[in-house]
C-alpha cells in the first residue's frame, strides 16, 4: 500500500483509479481530492483511497531540509517551488511552496553571480532557513545540499556529474553548477 503525507485539496487521483473513501471527496469532473491534513493511503487491490486523519502531520519549518526546483536565477538570488520537505526522514506538510536563496546562502565558496551556480529547472536539497511571512528562505551552504540533478542548457539531456564537472552525454556540452555531493546521475 502506498502512502503519502497530504493537506487539505491535494489531488490524490481519478475515480477511474480508485473509489473516494473517508475523508477525501470527488468533483464533477471524477478527480479525488483530500479534505483533510494526514496520510492518503492509496489502496491499489480494493481500488480504494483514503486519508487517515493525523494532528500529529506538521508543516515544515527552519532546519527543515526539502526538495525544490529552480524558477528563476537572478545575480543575487535564486528563486524555487518547494516540492517536499522532511527532517530526520519525517514527513513534513508544505504549505507554502515559493522561496528564496540568497547568494549568501548558497556556498562556503565565494560566489559572484549565481546564474553560473543554478539554471531554471534544477532539482536541488537544500535547508529551510527562516519563514516570515513575506517569504521562506533556503540555504545550500552546508554538506550535502546543492543541484542534484540539472539539464543541458543546449539539449535539455539530463547531466551526468564527472570528477567536478557536469556533462551532456549527448551533445558534449559542460556545465557548473553548485553541485550536492549527492548529484543522482554520476
Ligand atoms: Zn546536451
Amino acid at each position: 500500500m502506498r502512502e503519502k503525507v497530504v493537506v487539505p485539496g491535494e489531488e490524490l487521483g481519478i475515480s477511474e483509479e480508485y473509489s473516494s473513501e473517508e475523508n477525501t471527496y470527488e468533483d464533477e469532473d471524477g478527480t479525488i481530492y483530500a479534505d483533510s491534513v494526514g496520510i492518503a493511503r492509496f489502496d491499489d487491490d480494493n481500488r480504494e483511497v483514503r486519508v487517515k486523519k493525523n494532528s500529529t502531520v506538521r508543516n515544515f519549518f527552519p532546519g527543515s531540509i526539502v526538495y525544490a526546483i529552480v524558477t528563476g536565477v537572478r545575480k543575487n538570488r535564486v528563486l524555487v517551488n518547494i516540492l517536499s520537505a522532511e527532517k530526520n526522514g519525517e514527513k513534513l506538510v508544505v504549505n507554502r511552496s515559493m522561496a528564496m536563496i540568497p547568494i549568501a546562502n548558497v556556498s562556503t565558496e565565494f560566489v559572484r553571480d549565481l546564474r553560473n551556480e543554478f539554471r531554471i529547472g534544477d532539482l536541488i536539497k537544500a535547508e529551510v532557513e527562516s519563514i516570515k511571512p513575506f517569504g521562506i528562505r533556503l540555504l545550500t551552504n552546508k554538506p550535502g545540499l546543492g543541484v542534484i540533478k540539472a539539464y543541458c542548457s543546449k539539449c535539455r539531456h539530463p547531466l551526468h556529474l564527472i570528477g567536478r564537472e557536469l556533462k551532456c552525454t549527448n551533445c558534449g556540452h559542460t556545465e557548473k553548477r553548485k553541485v550536492s555531493r549527492e548529484f543522482i546521475l554520476k
